[in-house]
């Protein structure tokens, strides 16, 4: 008789990007297929300065058990960066610190989904999210978007048909989308949690990633402006995409009852975030360095962003589709077919393996149908040169 797993496992199944990821290890592939950032631009000095002060001035803090909620001065420090980004009022206690904000998620899920709950997400969405909620029985609808974001009169003609337990929604600079929410439908859709009473939760890896202007204020620091809404609102942040995403430092922002019950699932899951590592993310956001870390990545991306949106242009034409991102790590396209060129993403991307790049296909993004002529590059880990050599394998690859 073979092992019998739990039956949540039944609605999730490995993602078909990881079969893809395996074959990544083929000498001389460049990769647009991850979702990481760039290692060659952690701040390893300022780091390493971070863990040697946890370690000299806070030992018995940086390497004792701590409070499931989190290590108190870098929930200070957090609470001073989102006021900082424009979030009023935000006090430590407001804030728990997550392993990641991907616990954020799931601690959401475990706090929020009862088997059958419906659960409204972009189309597409963050695919790990997906796997998250439908492992705890969410029954996902999914809501269009375009390069404004979500669709907002889509989505409120969904809340009313669905009554979701809440919607999952990624405004600035989506996974894999990169789209940006316009400011006019944030204020919408602000309005719509107190008009529904949904619970609107924003994820927010990416918001720091922007190339020219600052993106429009989160849903978070804008639910001063629309009365009723701030409880409507819970907020996943994150350090990884700016600073590392090996320090597992998340936090979220969210309404006292939620925070509490989400602190007490996190007992039970890992006690609390490594309190070594929240010390080291407290004394790095105490030196002052953030600010030129954050200039430093988002003019590096910056550039790598536009070399590969000329590359695009310039290599596959109007076969392919897409809006240059103002921000995030990601390059979201459609293959149009235009000039009898291929249509299918998935078999673009076999062929553009056998050519040395990869990317992932768009479809498993799709929580339901899914657009099979979508992908998503990543313009993050690879330089100019590569990106620009890459691109070129990708043109290859469609005429071939
Ligand atoms: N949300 C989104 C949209 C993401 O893209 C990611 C990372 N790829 C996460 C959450 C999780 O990030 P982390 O757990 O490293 O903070």
């Amino acid at each position: 008789m073979p092992l019998q797993f739990a039956s949540r496992l039944d609605n999730v199944e490995t993602s078909a990007i990881r079969e893809l990821f395996k074959l990544l290890g083929k000498p001389g592939i460049i990769s647009f297929a991850g979702g990481f950032p760039d290692s060659a631009m952690f701040d390893v000095d300022g780091l390493r300065e971070a863990s040697a002060g946890a370690l000299a001035e806070e030992p018995g803090g940086a390497l004792q058990y701590g409070a499931t909620e989190g290590y108190e001065p870098l929930r200070t420090q957090l609470a001073a960066f989102e006021r900082h980004k424009g979030v009023a009022g935000v006090e430590p206690h407001h804030l728990i610190v997550t392993t990641g904000s991907q616990q954020a998620l799931d601690l959401l899920g475990k706090t929020l989904v009862s088997p059958g709950d419906k659960v409204i997400v972009e189309g597409p969405t963050f695919l790990a999210t997906i796997q998250c909620f439908r492992l705890y029985g969410a029954d996902l609808v999914s809501a269009p978007i375009d390069a404004d974001g979500v669709q907002v009169d889509r989505l409120e003609a969904l809340i009313r048909e669905h009554r979701p337990k809440f919607v999952y929604l990624i405004p600035t600079f989506g996974n894999p989308s990169g789209a940006l929410l316009s400011l006019e439908r944030r204020r919408r859709i602000l309005a719509l949690a107190v008009q529904y009473q949904v619970l609107i939760v924003e994820d927010d890896p990416y918001g720091d990633l922007y190339f020219g202007a600052a993106p429009p204020p989160s849903l978070l620091a804008l639910s001063d402006q629309v009365p009723g809404s701030r409880e409507w609102i819970a907020h996943c942040g994150s350090m990884s995409k700016v600073l590392s995403p090996g320090l597992r430092v998340g936090w979220l922002i969210a309404q006292p009852d939620l925070l509490a019950r989400a602190t007490m699932c996190k007992q039970f899951s890992d006690a609390h975030t490594s309190t070594f590592a929240q010390a080291t993310a407290a004394q790095y956001l105490r030196s002052g360095r953030m600010p030129a870390t954050l200039e430093n990545v988002r003019r590096v991306y910056a550039e790598r962003a536009q070399a590969m949106g000329d590359a695009l242009q310039r290599e596959l034409g109007d076969a392919i589709a897409f809006t240059q991102p103002q921000g995030g790590l990601f390059f979201w396209a459609r293959l149009t077919g235009a000039g009898g060129a291929i249509r299918d993403a998935g078999e673009f991307a076999r062929r553009a393996i056998e050519q040395g790049v990869a990317f992932v296909p768009g479809a498993p993004f799709y929580a339901k149908d899914p657009d099979r002529s979508s992908l998503r590059l990543s313009f993050a880990t690879a330089d100019v040169a590569r990106i620009r050599e890459g691109v070129q394998r990708l043109g290859q690859s469609l005429r071939g």
